[in-house]
């Protein structure tokens, strides 16, 4: 990993709704991996392979 640019924010990914810690949001297991972290043998991109995506809770 490279270390500039880097904050005390998590990294947000493409499956990600809205930044980590928002309000009215939380974690999600990944759709695209199924909360593995994985698609074959490479990270998966849409929760940069942590499994979990943040999303928008509530509403519906
Ligand atoms: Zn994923």
């Amino acid at each position: 990993m490279t270390a500039s640019g880097t904050g005390p924010e998590r990294d947000t990914h493409p499956g990600d709704e809205a930044k980590p810690g928002t309000p009215g949001t939380g974690e999600n297991v990944c759709p695209d991996c199924k909360g593995s972290g994985r698609m074959a043998a490479d990270p998966c991109p849409t929760c940069g392979g942590t499994g979990v995506v943040t999303e928008g809770i509530g509403g519906g």
